[in-house]
């Protein structure tokens, strides 16, 4: 299975999209908790990563270096 790579400010997909319809998540916060900001609505949620590494679904966009 490939492993996930995801950094701060990348946009990414999980799998279950937000109910606003939106798909496309800000991770804003990095540690042991990840905190993704939805794009389409600005909702805000806080995961544990290994959590957010399970239910993620791909990088959409990588943050520039
Ligand atoms: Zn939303």
């Amino acid at each position: 299975m490939e492993r996930k790579i995801f950094d701060l400010n990348d946009i990414v997909e999980m799998k279950k999209q937000h109910p606003c319809g939106t798909n496309a998540w800000k991770i804003i916060r990095m540690g042991a908790d990840v905190r993704i900001k939805c794009e389409g609505c600005g909702h805000s949620v806080m995961i544990k990563r290994n959590e957010f590494a399970k239910k993620m679904k791909k990088v959409l966009v990588r943050a520039e270096p």
